[in-house]
């Protein structure tokens, strides 16, 4: 039945569908290097079925015979995660949705905009920037990332800390259920729209968001630089308690600056240091103010450093281009850490001792996304090639982690690879209550199953702690005698 199903898909959508073992091929993975030989014995990755829907009416069809026959699903779209979230465990089909693309309508008065899910958020920056409008916030993958995407993943990023998550800014969503049932949710429907939030594709796809946009207003851009993070720390809390809000807050450490510096990358004409990069938008009056409280924090400590208006603007040009960073792998490893704005500068100290113990460059930088939380990269350099020292460098992700965790951290966003970690992102009453959602939606557990509820035996918090911390030691020891 399940071989008939898929035959019937594949003959009904004609070239957007394929079994060819080579297009498959390339759906079994993300941006995230991991070597065959941790995944192929574990986990099915490679999908019986793509399919690309360019309706909900499309999708639908799809999910109805996927749910008849007990096939998994998995949505994709950018594929810009790192944690397999996009990538099928179980085989099945993989719902490519990049073809449900474009601006279904603009309401200027109501301030919203309704849009395909699979359009990335420049696509309809692109649409909104020349009306005179513009996302209220998105994220530093905006090139890739689709709002569809965004809004299942945690929804955080570069205007966040102005007009708050995605989830926040959404005002309905169409979705099609497991059983193919299309649906409109609002925040007052039964379910709401927020359960599909940060749901990683395991509750229903869906095909289209009403969200709400802001008018497009000039910016000042600023970049200061401190000899150490406590400083830095400090001049944040500072920035996040004036009385203008900033849109977008990112800061970088002296080894992210090094690394810019070694590629010959932008702020290029600065020392490396400790950098704190403030961009304001608003009226004239706000952007006034802004300028005024940056000019008295940086006067009131000699040690700090503003940097040109052009060098400042330069590095907001740059917002889309963290992954320059990878240039100086081959492959970079890293964790990105959801962490308390009050913890930043003691995490990093902690980060800099860890990466002494281990013989390692620990580069991080990151966005201030709420009043009190940042989301932090702390990476470093490896090499994906040399399989046996790569998969000791994994042991260092955690180990980051849990760092990250010490102050008051946990892993942002789940997909496969974190959910070692779930019992740190949730208290047991809430990820009771998501496995009581998904149970209610998808029964039958066809949506992009093995994510995000629970791990796999291998990857259960004992299993996954005692092998991690065995590989960590071998790694220490390898690190210090530089024997990788
Ligand atoms: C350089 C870089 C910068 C990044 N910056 C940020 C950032 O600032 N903030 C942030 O939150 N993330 C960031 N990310 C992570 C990622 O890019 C975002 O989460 C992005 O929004 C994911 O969108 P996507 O279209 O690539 O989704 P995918 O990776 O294709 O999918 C993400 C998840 O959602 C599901 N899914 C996708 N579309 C749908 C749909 N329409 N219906 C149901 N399920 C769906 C998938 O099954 C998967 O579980 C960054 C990644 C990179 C590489």
């Amino acid at each position: 039945m399940k071989n008939e199903a898929l035959e019937q898909i594949k003959q009904q959508f004609g070239d957007r569908a394929t079994d060819s073992p080579f297009e498959c091929r390339l759906y079994s993975r993300d941006m995230a290097p991991v070597p065959a030989l941790l995944v192929n014995p574990l986990f099915n990755t490679l999908p019986d079925l793509i399919v690309r829907p360019s309706d909900a009416d499309e999708a639908a069809g799809i999910l109805k015979l996927a749910f008849a026959n007990h096939i998994p699903v998995t949505p994709r779209a950018g594929a810009s995660t790192v944690y397999f979230n996009s990538v099928p465990v179980r085989g099945g089909i993989v719902m490519d949705l990049n073809l449900l693309k474009g601006v279904v309508g603009l309401d200027e008065s109501g301030m919203t905009v309704t849009v395909k899910a699979g359009t990335t958020c420049r696509e309809l920056d692109e649409y909104l920037n020349p009306l005179g409008f513009a996302m209220k916030s998105f994220p530093s993958s905006a090139p890739v990332a689709s709002i569809g995407g965004w809004f299942c993943m945690m929804g955080y990023g570069i205007g966040s800390l102005k007009y708050g998550s995605l989830l926040s800014q959404v005002q309905a969503v169409e979705v099609v259920l497991p059983t193919g049932e299309v649906r409109r949710l609002t925040r007052d429907t039964e379910p709401p729209l927020a359960w599909f939030a940060a749901s990683e594709g395991t509750l229903g796809i869906i095909t289209q968001l009403e969200l709400e946009i802001r008018k497009l207003s000039p910016m000042k851009h600023f970049l200061i630089a401190f000899p150490d993070a406590g400083k830095m720390g400090r001049a944040l809390e500072a920035i996040l308690h004036a009385p203008v809000i900033p849109y977008n807050v990112h800061f970088a450490d002296d080894r992210c600056a090094l690394a810019m510096h070694s590629l010959g990358f932008s702020p290029a004409d600065e020392a490396p240091a400790h950098t704190l990069g403030i961009d304001y938008e608003g009226s004239k009056e706000e952007l006034k103010q802004a300028q005024d409280m940056v000019a008295a924090l940086v006067g009131a400590d000699p040690a700090t450093h503003l940097s040109s208006a052009e060098t400042a603007e330069r590095e907001w040009a740059e917002k889309f281009n963290a992954l320059r960073l990878k240039r100086g792998g081959p492959s970079v490893l890293g964790s990105e850490i959801w962490l308390p704005v009050k913890a930043l500068s003691g995490y990093l100290s902690d980060i800099r001792k860890m990466a002494g113990r281990y013989g390692l460059d620990l580069i991080s930088y990151g966005h201030v996304v709420t009043p009190d939380r940042v989301t932090v990269m702390t990476m470093f350099y490896t090499d994906e090639t040399r399989t046996i020292a790569y998969i000791l460098d994994l042991s260092l992700v955690k180990k980051i982690h849990d760092v990250g965790r010490r102050h008051g951290g946990c892993p942002y966003g789940v997909g496969l690879w974190n959910t070692p970690y779930l019992g740190r992102m949730f208290t047991p009453s809430h990820l009771n209550e998501l496995r009581q959602r998904k149970q209610m939606l998808d029964g039958r557990g066809i949506m992009n199953p093995g994510k995000v509820y629970r791990s796999p035996v291998i990857l259960n918090p004992f299993n996954f702690t005692a092998g991690m911390e065995v590989l960590a030691a071998v790694r220490r020891v390898a690190g210090r005698s530089g024997r990788r």
